[in-house]
């Protein structure tokens, strides 16, 4: 009837009544045990994909950025490599709700998660942590090739960005030392750096060793002119 279908056959020889050797098989139709089995698999990586990545951006979730990152933080530790981390928030997002609506604040967060994407190399993570609320975790990346990083994703927001208005972000930035003993720390020193970035004026990136010097400005004004995404 023009279906297909897959069988399994087991072949054995055996000697009938005469001592005649014979060749014997039996075939089972096992279609729809393998349409189960394909169902499952696909079902188990759609699972897997829910379970690690946030579904309006396509980033990983926080809880994979927690995990990758613990382990990052001890490679790091063992190797004595750099690792940075980066923590990033919309600037006025609530605001850009309130006046373009919910639809148009999903649009942005997600053209924003296809910039962090399109800004990561391999080995790092893009994450949303959550709200509007970005981590990039950056293996072997030194303080200045973060702080690099993050201007890069300043320049590709305000080249990128169609919307109602300028899109910007406060950066938080933390780099592995000596004395920091745990993955939390760090994350906590980004933290603290951007809420001095928000503090500060916000549409900046503040690395937090430089807390005590004054932040550090964007290579070129942000001064965007934006369509409606
Ligand atoms: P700040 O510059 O200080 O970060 O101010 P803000 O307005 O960005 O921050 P605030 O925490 O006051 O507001 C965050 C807003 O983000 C409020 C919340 O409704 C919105 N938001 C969080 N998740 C989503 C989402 O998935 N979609 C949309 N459209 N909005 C979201
Ligand atoms: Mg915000
Ligand atoms: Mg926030």
């Amino acid at each position: 009837d023009g279906t297909l279908h897959r069988f399994r056959t087991i072949k054995f020889t055996y000697k009938d009544v005469d001592d005649r050797n014979l060749l014997a098989g039996v075939t089972v139709d096992m279609t729809e045990q393998v349409m189960r089995e394909e169902a499952l698999r696909e079902a188990n990586l759609q699972l897997e994909l829910l379970a690690t990545t946030d579904s309006l951006t396509a980033l990983f979730n926080g809880r994979v950025f927690g995990s990758r990152a613990a382990i990052e933080f001890s490679n790091a530790k063992r190797r004595r490599r750099p690792l940075s981390v980066l923590v990033m928030d919309i600037d006025n997002f609530k605001r850009r709700n309130d006046t373009f609506g919910h639809a148009a604040g999903d649009a942005a967060l997600q053209t924003v998660g296809r910039i962090l994407n399109g800004c990561v190399r391999m080995g790092d993570i893009a994450a949303r942590l959550g709200g509007e609320e970005f981590g990039f975790l950056l293996p072997d990346t030194n303080a200045s090739g973060a702080i690099d990083l993050a201007f890069r994703v300043q320049t590709a927001l305000t080249q990128q960005v169609q919307g109602p208005s300028p899109l910007t972000v406060s950066v938080g930035v933390s780099s592995m030392t000596e004395e920091i003993d745990s993955w939390e720390q760090l994350l906590c020193r980004a933290d603290d750096a951007m809420y001095e970035a928000k503090r500060s004026g916000k549409n900046r990136v503040v690395h937090h060793d430089s807390l005590l010097a004054s932040a550090i400005q964007p290579p070129s004004s942000p001064a965007i002119s934006l369509e409606h995404a």
